[in-house]
């Protein structure tokens, strides 16, 4: 873009921005940290799916990083930094470090959100850090969960019809593929459930919004394999809920042009231990 169009572009921008009403913060594009890494599941594709399918229905830039390895024991360089979100509107935590019990390490990543992060919490994050005495994550997240069931289809069902995240979301019901049902020890009272998996017996909050102080946090068990995190029901919902957490989820924020066709996976990831 050379100079003059460049300034125009900007002053026009401006000008609908004032029209509109819109704020200079509300206009730039909302920058989120992915987060991933650890135990039994495939990062290296997830992490891209879920960048591609939330950059191209929301503006929102991702950054990704992924580190820990394979291990559900591992306390990740990121979170050495006490800064180690600065910059950041909103992050989306996709780790799997379930062993990790370390109560000064967790309360070192829940410092940014305490101090009013939006943090988004998919899959295997709600698995992590439980083995931590007290409810330091679990507060965070407004659920306690332990344990899953076998990787068989989950039913899940919508149960907050009107909520924001719900109400512009192109589906309801829907019979996923092979997945993990994460178990509900724990709905704590700042959690609103959006929507319930059913597996077999077992029927679980699947999709939560959860208070943390003034903090907005959204999270979703579901998640496990690639065939599910690159469905578009899934990037659908998981873009409406980074955007909600942002207190973004409008038409600013969200883009109108079909969403780039997600990464498809033909290799399901099959756990080697329990996450
Ligand atoms: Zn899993």
């Amino acid at each position: 873009m050379n100079a003059p169009f460049r300034f125009w572009w900007v002053a026009m921008a401006w000008m609908l921005a004032a029209n509109l009403g819109i704020s200079a913060a509300e206009l730039r594009p909302l920058r989120a940290l992915l987060v991933c890494g650890g135990c039994c599941h495939d990062y290296p594709i997830q992490k891209d799916v879920l960048k591609r399918g939330i950059e191209s229905r929301a503006r929102i830039t991702v950054d990704t990083v992924q580190q820990g390895g394979t291990s559900k024991e591992s306390q990740i360089p990121l979170y050495e930094n006490p800064d180690w979100a600065k910059g950041y509107d909103v992050v989306i935590h996709d780790e799997c470090f379930g062993a990790v019990a370390d109560t000064n390490w967790i309360s070192r990543i829940l410092a940014p959100h305490r101090a009013g992060l939006p943090g988004v919490n998919l899959h295997c994050a709600v698995h992590s850090y439980r083995a931590a005495p007290g409810e330091l994550w679990q507060e965070y997240l407004g659920l306690r969960s332990m344990k899953h069931g076998k990787a068989t289809p989950i039913q899940i069902r919508t149960v907050d019809k009107q909520h924001p995240i719900i109400r512009g979301l192109g589906w309801r019901d829907w019979l996923t593929g092979n997945e993990e049902l994460y178990n509900n020890v724990k709905v704590f009272p700042s959690a609103t459930v959006l929507q319930r998996g059913a597996q077999g017996e077992d029927d679980c909050a699947i999709t939560w919004v959860n208070r943390f102080g003034s903090t907005r946090v959204f999270s979703t068990s579901l998640g496990h394999f690639n065939e599910t995190v690159s469905d578009d029901r899934y990037l659908d919902l998981v873009t409406r809920g980074v955007l909600w957490a942002c207190d973004r989820l409008d038409d600013n924020h969200l883009k109108s042009i079909t969403p780039i066709p997600p990464v498809r996976s033909t290799s399901p990831v099959t756990p080697a231990v329990k996450p």
